[in-house]
């Protein structure tokens, strides 16, 4: 490389200049000289490697007031700009402002976030899927299931090509795995930065292809595979299980397995959040005289005392006696349980005597309003019944 020039003059600024105006010179420079805005053009990316340089010390605090006591002498031991950061949150900043890739890995090599193909990417996530039941949610799980997951070609060793050949540089993006589209539209040319089709972006086309995964470099493997369930899962969460699933390129980990959960309904219980409701069905005299009923909860049978005079749709809250929080941050939730005062259907005929001895025998409480609509007077009220049997006597005795 030629004699580097001065690092205030490959930017065009004064020794004085602000970090701002450090800033605003870089950006401009990097806008006009950008490889995605050249593509081809060699002399671009040159002044665009020189600018990056420049702004990768002129643009840091310490490295700059290095620069400007020992000049470019404080930098030679990492020429060829493998010393320089140029993965800093100021050089993505200005790339996304501006539409840009961050190309940095083409250039200099070795950038973490550039979009060298030869980069260590972490593989693909794999999804799979998991039943249990809702008592399973409630308690916590264990499950062991198979899926089907890559593995890298133990014939290959991934990289897709015949053993004793190797995979070539793509000819058509020369290696990048990006190829640049020109378009002319309305607003001038457009550029457009797209995966090249050849070789879908990896920079490499195989000739030979291996025999035993027919050159993806890849085989699929069954694997059994125990996922521990937390108490408290709800329906539709996922459980991630870090690197288990696909193999990562170029040396990268591998990604993981995120193990979607449906929780069964329960005919019981319905979930939300950490609550859980459920009913209870109480014999009307149960709910006029008051009573202990057994209510079951997820932690087995609690005995309950019902209230003489609980009306139908009574909620009672059970403390304590719902989900478990997943996290074990919440503690749990509780159980709301509706009683359901049941009509009693079908009687024998002396339920039924007994039955209208008792509406007999209450009608004075119905005639006073104490099951009338509030507002509604007692006269109202006790037209919209069926006649009781005293009035049915009356009727009677007076026809
Ligand atoms: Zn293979
Ligand atoms: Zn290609």
């Amino acid at each position: 490389m030629a004699e580097k020039r001065d690092y205030y003059e490959v930017l065009g600024v004064s020794r004085s200049a602000s970090e701002e105006e450090i800033k605003k010179a870089y950006r401009q420079l990097a806008k006009k000289y950008h490889p995605d805005m050249n593509p081809g053009n060699a002399e671009a990316a040159d002044k665009f490697k020189e600018a990056s340089e420049a702004y990768a010390v002129l643009g840091n605090e310490e490295k700059r007031r290095q620069y400007d006591q020992f000049g470019m002498s404080a930098f030679d031991g990492s020429a060829g700009g493998g010393g320089f950061d140029f993965n800093s949150a100021d050089f993505q900043d200005i790339f996304s402002d501006l539409g840009l890739g961050g190309i940095f890995g083409d250039l200099f090599g070795g950038g973490r976030r550039s979009a060298n193909p030869n980069r260590p990417m972490q593989g693909a996530n794999v999804r799979t899927h998991v039943s249990i039941t809702f008592m399973e949610s409630i308690e916590g799980c264990s499950k062991t299931i198979d899926v089907m997951i890559k593995d890298e070609c133990p014939n290959c060793h991934g990289t897709g090509a015949k053993p004793g050949t190797a995979p070539k540089i793509c000819p058509k993006c020369k290696g990048r795995g990006q190829v640049v589209y020109t378009q002319q539209t309305m607003f001038g040319m457009m550029q457009n930065v797209q995966p090249c089709p050849d070789c879908r972006g990896t920079g490499k086309v195989i000739e030979d292809k291996c025999p035993n995964c027919h050159g993806t470099g890849y085989v699929m493997n069954k694997k059994t595979i125990e996922v521990r369930i937390p108490a408290g899962i709800d329906d539709g969460q996922a459980i991630r299980i870090r690197e288990k699933g696909e193999p990562g390129v170029n040396g990268g980990p591998r990604g993981d397995l995120l193990v979607e959960v449906s929780v069964a309904r329960d005919p019981q219980f319905v979930r939300q959040d950490l609550d859980l409701f459920s009913n209870k069905d109480i014999t009307f005299a149960q709910a006029a005289l008051g009573a202990d009923i057994v209510i079951r909860t997820v932690d087995g049978d609690i005995s309950y005392s019902v209230k003489p005079g609980t009306q139908s749709g009574t909620r009672v809250r059970l403390k304590g006696k719902g989900v478990p929080d997943v996290r074990g941050r919440a503690g749990r939730g509780d159980q709301y349980v509706t009683l359901i005062v049941r009509t009693p259907v079908k009687l024998s005929s002396e339920a039924k005597e007994l039955l209208e001895q008792f509406d007999a025998a209450s009608d004075r409480s119905l005639s006073a309003g104490e099951y009338t609509a509030k507002g509604a007077s007692p006269e109202t009220g006790k037209k919209k019944k069926k006649k009781s049997f005293v009035d049915r006597m009356k009727d009677a005795l007076d026809g």
